[in-house]
């Protein structure tokens, strides 16, 4: 039983136009006209394959495959369908374009197993309209409650409730949101390790946690000519090697944390006055949540380390912490399964960015696979993924989903 790569291809391909700007991008806000529009495309090709297909009252696409036991939840298979501003054709878009592949897949050939099948296109993962990333998956599962949607505003003060109201997709009639039993998710890797080891697709085995820190070192601003080298306190000193300092801890990770430090002011910032005060943030992932945790300990006995050596006050600000998400140990032997009954090696990677199976993660056991991106390039026009690729990275996500809709428990 093979998905049909190229209709996946011909999908995505036509989803790509429904908010194409003039720079050869994609634009797809959440609740936005071409959000609604990409929505109804999916939502008619889902019907045509015989999907029972609707939306729910928050503009998030549902197509189901019912199972052969009513009473059972369903597995679901999805992502988003909104875009970030001239970002490219398959974030988002191929997870969802891929899980009504699946599903139309599995009725062509008669197959129907114990539990249903639904495929979700969130409306709002990149946060574009409310500056609220993976948005919908936290309305699904509620975490953000409908008593706070009049709070909820855009840039122009309109509310998630009043883009509610006015969000209408003809023909795609409302409908209630299925049981769920697990969520599995295809993604594209927005990173270059796959590309990069010419891989087909690979498992992930968890979403990175983040820390996010700021650092300020305070020395002493003066004369950038009479203070003598020996005498200066400066700051800007502390702050470059800290800043090198992260990086190394980073390196001796052996690939499994990534350290950024993004933001780095120097104050007062004139030419001939000795940097008085550095702040610097600081953004750790890994994988590992316990790996996350010693090296916020390592920054923190840096930055004592480094304010000594340098005569400086020093302090520290943790301000984010979002921990490491695993996949459910089921699904992510069900996803790297697939991947061999799909033909393809074993492989399993971390997701160094945050998806819809993030959020889902809170209330499900969850599951991921990636597709390469060419050149680790994404949230970009030039995002690119080969049809065999999206095709391979389908073709396991029917496996995998196959196999959970038949087990008693996921
Ligand atoms: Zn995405």
């Amino acid at each position: 039983m093979k998905v049909n790569e190229g209709r996946l291809w011909g999908r995505l391909q036509c989803l790509g136009r429904i908010g194409a700007d003039e720079r050869g991008g994609v634009t797809r806000p959440g609740f936005g006209s071409a959000h609604a529009e990409a929505l109804a495309q999916v939502a008619t090709w889902a019907r045509e394959a015989g999907l029972e297909t609707g939306r729910d009252d928050t503009g998030n696409l549902i197509a189901v495959l019912p199972g052969r036991d009513p009473d059972a939840p369903l597995i679901a298979l999805g992502s988003h369908l909104d875009s970030v501003p001239n970002g490219g054709r398959f974030d988002g878009a191929l997870g969802v374009v891929a899980a009504v592949e699946v599903l139309q897949t599995l009725r062509e050939h008669d197959v129907r197993p114990r539990r249903g099948l639904a495929a979700l296109g969130f409306a709002d993962e990149e946060g574009n309209t409310f500056g609220i990333g993976v948005m919908s998956a936290q309305l699904w599962i509620g975490e953000i409650p409908p008593d706070r949607y009049p709070t909820i505003v855009d840039g122009e003060g309109r509310s998630l409730e009043a883009y509610l109201r006015a969000f209408d997709v003809p023909g795609v009639p409302l409908v209630a949101r299925p049981a769920l039993a697990a969520y599995l998710e295809l993604h594209v890797e927005q990173g270059p390790v796959l590309d990069d080891a010419g891989a087909s697709a690979a498992a992930v085995e968890a979403i990175v946690g983040i820390s996010r820190t700021t650092v300020t070192f305070n020395g002493q601003a003066n004369h950038a000519g009479t203070t003598p080298m020996a005498l200066r306190r400066d700051a800007l000193w502390g702050g470059a090697e800290l800043a090198l300092a992260v990086r190394d801890l980073a390196n001796a990770s052996g690939e499994r944390a990534v350290a950024t430090v993004g933001v780095f002011e120097v104050t007062p910032g004139a030419t001939n006055v000795i940097p008085g005060r550095t702040r610097l943030r600081i953004e750790l992932r890994s994988p590992d949540e316990d790996r996350l945790a010693t090296l916020r300990d390592e920054v923190e006995a840096l930055v004592t380390t480094v304010a000594r050596r340098n005569g400086l006050t020093a302090a520290t600000e943790p301000w984010h912490h979002a921990p490491a998400v695993p996949m459910h140990p089921a699904l992510l032997r069900a996803t790297q399964d697939a991947l061999v009954t799909a033909g393809l090696p074993e492989r399993t990677m971390p997701s160094w960015a945050g998806h819809d199976a993030k959020v889902m993660a809170r209330r499900l056991p969850v599951g991921m696979l990636f597709v390469p991106s060419k050149g680790g390039l994404s949230h970009t026009p030039d995002e690119d993924t080969d049809a065999s690729h999206c095709a391979a990275g389908a073709q396991a996500l029917l496996h995998a989903a196959l196999r959970l809709a038949d087990e008693a428990t996921p």
